[in-house]
């Protein structure tokens, strides 16, 4: 028999305790001192049963078992990665209707819009008719077998421009999938400007999601988010954010922040947006752009962000032992994925369970790279073109990420976003190698706060059972 080696892992602590993030299966696996001390012996290199187990006593070699089965330790025969080929067809559990490409907003960092663009709507529809948002409702309904419940999400431009359809298609997909035996959730996100009284009320009556894009108090939100003319947008939104936060109790709604070089207070923006405006939760996404643009955050810049991203993670840790509700859901979703003990073989959903749909019916990976020819994965009156999907499928796993597989990050990370990538790249396939660093800083964050709360308040983890259950 071969002798024992170290399995790949980042070891952490978390509440006085020591844990291991095992690679690649993605699991948390909690140590004892005895199988510590085995891997402490295991540092220098290679050693056999005999020498592993000398003087530890009689329960080492459950506790070298116990490794073994987690993979923790290997005696020679190698791991086989889990992140297999996925089997395609896919179900569906999420479609994004770009009910328009347009916007009342000119945000200077927009994908959309902005130098950095992927999207080419030139020629094509600026809103999506009735009848292409219902063939796409269709469409989600026919390719999630297997699915009780699944998800709408209406996105832009600016979503509430195609306000009409987003309410006709809400009727009409409440109606087939009752026929179809399944449930379906709507969600929409917004800039906030046209936030009517009547908007909100239609909102809150048929509990849609709602996300708000804001970056933060008037001087950080009107760096960027502006109208054309120039004018910020702050005080256009705020009183309807908080008209919206008044009324819509139904479902917790969450800003969503882009960072850019000159947004990066992520202290300052929480604490105006989830005690000066009532937000339930509030999510940081650094910019995606091009590394030359003046609002790009360089290695500096992204620093800073982690440092305070640390600071308001130990304050969910505060909260969190005492059983309460933290509203950084950088944190949230990252501890559901923990929890879950995913290991990705693909960075996100984008042509597996979801897919973005333009207003003219073409359907994309996901919804940010709607109207982009060269993404292109069909249309929504003939569907995905198998070939097309399984090429861009293929392009983006992790098999093919060279510098991803010694990455102890890759379970959570899988290479990061097609987008990014292909902004930063040209190459959806591409890793997004500007922020191992910053993800790894970040894995490694929650993970402690993971390890410290299932020392001290387990019970809380409960809630993301019940949140995976409702997904
Ligand atoms: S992109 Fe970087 S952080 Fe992500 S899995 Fe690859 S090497 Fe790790
Ligand atoms: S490709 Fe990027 S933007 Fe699209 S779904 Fe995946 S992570 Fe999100």
């Amino acid at each position: 028999m071969n002798g024992y080696r170290l399995g790949e892992f980042h070891a952490f602590e978390g509440g006085s305790r020591k844990y291991l993030y095992l690679v690649p299966s993605g699991a948390i696996f909690e140590l004892t001192d005895l199988a510590a001390d085995i891997l402490d012996r295991l540092r220098s290199g290679e050693r056999s049963q005999e020498e592993l187990l000398a003087g530890l006593g009689p329960d080492a070699a459950e506790a070298l078992d116990d490794l073994h089965q987690a993979r923790a330790v290997s005696n020679g025969n190698g791991f086989p990665e889990p992140a297999e080929k996925t089997p395609l067809p896919f179900p569906l559990s999420t479609v994004v209707l770009n009910v328009t490409n347009q916007c009342n907003l000119s945000c200077k960092y927009c994908y959309e819009f902005g130098e950095d663009r992927v999207a080419n709507p030139e020629g094509k529809a600026k809103f999506m008719p009735e009848e292409t948002a219902r063939e796409a409702v269709d469409y989600l309904l026919a390719h999630s077998p297997g699915r009780r419940a699944v998800h709408l999400t209406f996105f832009g431009g600016e979503t509430l421009m195609n306000f009409p359809v987003v309410r006709s298609t809400i009727a009409y997909a409440r109606e087939k999938a009752h026929a179809a035996g399944k449930y379906v959730d709507f969600s929409l996100t917004t800039n906030a400007t046209l936030l009517t009284p009547e908007v909100i009320e239609y909102l809150a009556e048929n509990q849609v999601g709602v996300t708000i894009s804001i970056d933060g108090p008037r001087e950080l939100n009107d760096q960027l988010r502006v109208f054309r003319n120039g004018r910020g947008s702050y005080d256009v939104i705020a009183p309807r954010i908080k008209e919206l936060l008044a009324r819509h109790r139904s479902r917790p709604i969450g800003a969503r922040v882009t960072l850019t070089s000159q947004v990066v207070d992520v202290l300052k923006i929480y604490r105006h947006l989830q005690q000066d405006l009532g937000f339930h939760e509030v999510g940081f996404a650094p910019v995606t752009t091009s590394p030359v643009r003046l609002y790009s955050i360089g290695g500096g810049g992204l620093d800073i962000v982690l440092r305070q991203f640390q600071v308001l993670a130990q304050e969910y840790l505060e909260y969190a032992l005492r059983g309460e509700h933290h509203g950084f859901s950088n944190v949230t979703d990252t501890l559901a994925e923990l929890h879950a003990g995913i290991s990705k073989a693909h960075p996100c959903g984008a042509s597996l369970g979801l897919v973005g749909v333009g207003p003219s019916g073409d359907i994309a990976p996901c919804h940010r790279f709607v109207d982009s020819d060269a993404h292109k994965l069909g249309h929504i009156s003939t569907g995905v073109d198998p070939g097309k999907q399984a090429e861009f499928l293929e392009r983006g796993h992790i098999s093919r990420k060279l510098e991803c597989h010694t990455c102890w990050a890759r379970p959570v990370c899988s290479g990061g976003c097609y987008h990014e990538s292909y902004v930063r790249y040209g190459d959806t396939g591409h890793a997004n190698l500007h922020y191992c660093e910053w993800i790894r800083g970040w894995t490694d964050t929650c993970l402690r706060i993971y390890g410290e709360i299932a020392a001290r308040n387990p019970k809380f983890l409960d809630h993301f059972d019940e949140r995976r259950a409702a997904a």
